[in-house]
């Protein structure tokens, strides 16, 4: 096996590479006038996605491995929430009548009725892999959202033992969608004293302040981070709706601190969750309280390379940072900090090939399902990405 296939990507003109002996590549492929190298990975882990119910979930069910990820773990936000294992197993059964090639990894919403006896008797069989909890009121469908964790402990003890992971919205309800995410950060410490071993994943981290605990905390605390709070920062929120999303993106120096930690450093605790969060057209483009969420699904490695190409500042040669760091990234952090098999590159099976060309993103997705107001305008909508992906060897 050459040293490509380990590393889990692969540049098609091999030859032009020169591989590290870690498995890292440190030499770029030139690229030729006329004709553009491919990188070939194998398809992507998105560790944080919402696919909705009914029209919408046809919609964006498809998008996820229409933008490169065949893994997801699924956000237990539906209405009503998803809060039993019976449930999961429903929800679950219903994206894969949709796209059964993709492993959807289950999560419950953490409130009163979920339980350690029905984790422990089915969490495995209806594909639980763990419990996500968001603060009241603080996003999307989070008006059943918990006030205090003390209540949660008996169940958290559960989930530590049995191996399932708690997945945190983190913000506190009630102060600026600016410092919201810092003011919940002694909360996430707490919790990792109080549960060393327990897995906890600090969902769509967007603060310098979340990056250094994260870094600071044990191998047991990972944080998911979103393509597009690697490349907003509060300034596109700003007058567009589209880029509105809950975390906020912060200030410039929150997103050089991620930029850093994902692109420059390669931290093997910041891993890929889209957090692609669909809303309909009409609930996004209008003049009051527009729903909170970016719709990445669909191209979604195609936004994540082009970022890598300019948001680094540790390489000179943009293309490195593509090479380098976004094949761990997507493929091999998050898997490893779940514990499930990395997927390697292998010739002739299914994979995503990224390659340099100009690609515009669509104004809109999933018109034919859910009408011209009810379709959801993806992230980036009209602008001129620098990479195009595309799905080989399905
Ligand atoms: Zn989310």
């Amino acid at each position: 096996m050459r040293a490509a296939s380990r590393k889990g990507a692969s540049w098609r003109k091999e030859e032009a590479g020169v591989f590290s002996p870690d498995g890292g590549i440190v030499d770029v492929p030139k690229m030729d006038e006329g004709e553009s190298p491919a990188l070939l990975l194998p398809l992507a882990d998105d560790f944080h996605v919402h696919l909705r119910q009914d029209a919408m979930m046809k919609a964006v069910t498809p998008a996820v491995i229409h933008g490169g990820s065949d893994r997801v773990v699924v956000m237990p936000n539906t209405i009503p929430p998803i809060r039993t294992c019976a449930e999961a197993a429903d929800y679950r059964a219903k994206l894969q009548a949709i796209d059964p090639r993709v492993d959807y990894r289950m999560t419950l919403y953490l409130g009163q009725e979920v339980s350690a006896d029905d984790l422990r008797a089915n969490a495995d069989e209806s594909g639980v892999r763990g419990v996500k909890s968001y603060p009241r009121g603080v996003t999307t469908n989070s008006e059943a959202g918990i006030e205090s964790y003390t209540t949660y402990y008996p169940l958290f003890s559960e989930m530590e033992k049995m191996g399932l992971t708690l997945h945190i919205h983190g913000e506190v309800p009630g102060v600026s969608v600016l410092t919201a995410e810092a003011s919940f950060l002694p909360q996430l410490e707490e919790l990792h004293r109080a549960f060393p071993s327990l897995k906890i994943v600090l969902e769509h981290v967007s603060t310098a302040a979340a990056v250094l605990l994260v870094r600071r905390l044990g191998p047991t605390v990972g944080a998911t981070v979103t393509a597009h709070h690697l490349d907003l920062t509060i300034d596109e929120v700003v007058g567009c709706s589209h880029n509105f999303c809950k975390p906020v993106a912060k200030m410039r120096e929150d997103r050089e601190a991620i930029r850093q930690v994902v692109m420059d450093e390669g931290h093997p605790r910041f891993f890929l969750g889209s957090d692609s969060a669909p809303h309909p057209r009409h609930k996004k483009e209008i003049g009051m309280k527009a729903a909170a969420g970016c719709f990445t699904s669909p191209f979604l490695l195609a936004y994540l390379a082009d970022t890598f190409v300019w948001g680094s500042s540790r390489y000179t040669d943009d293309d490195t940072t593509v090479t380098k760091r976004l094949p761990d990234f997507v493929g091999r952090f998050g898997a490893e900090f779940f514990g499930v098999p990395v997927k390697r590159y292998e010739e002739g099976k299914p994979a995503v090939e990224l390659r340099k060309r100009a690609f515009t993103v669509p104004s809109v997705w999933g018109e034919s399902i859910l009408g011209s107001e009810g379709a959801v305008v993806p992230f980036r909508s009209g602008d001129v990405l620098r990479y195009e992906s595309r799905l080989v060897g399905l």
